[in-house]
């Protein structure tokens, strides 16, 4: 008796009516998280400055997709807030904090950051 192994096809999976392609990544949205826009032509400057120690608990708020290579947090610490920008380059992260400020000004800027209206 010769036992045949038999290739099992691929089962076919459907996606919001329409059918996933072969080999596509089926997972749902909520695996990403926040990508920032692109960079608007008018946009707002950040002024990126060193990580200052200046508060031991930094309460992270929101954060932008861990898919990037530039993570943006929206961080509280001290009653104010700010955001952290962590560039995942060849040599480690690099981390830089913007402005600290208000909640309503920082989430603003927030805002303006994942719009593309601020960097
Ligand atoms: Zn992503």
């Amino acid at each position: 008796m010769i036992l045949h192994e038999t290739e099992t096809p691929e089962p076919v999976r459907i996606r919001d009516g329409v059918r996933v392609a072969p080999g596509e990544t089926d997972l749902p949205p909520p695996f990403h998280g926040v990508h920032v826009a692109p960079l608007q032509r008018e946009r707002d400057e950040i002024h990126w400055l060193q990580p200052t120690p200046r508060c031991t608990r930094v309460r992270v708020h929101e954060h932008t997709c861990e898919c990037k290579a530039t993570i943006y947090e929206l961080c509280q610490a001290g009653g104010l807030t700010f955001i952290r920008r962590t560039v995942r380059g060849p040599d480690g992260p690099v981390v830089h904090e913007g402005p600290w400020l208000i909640a309503a000004k920082a989430e603003r800027l927030w805002q303006h950051l994942l719009l593309g209206q601020a960097r």
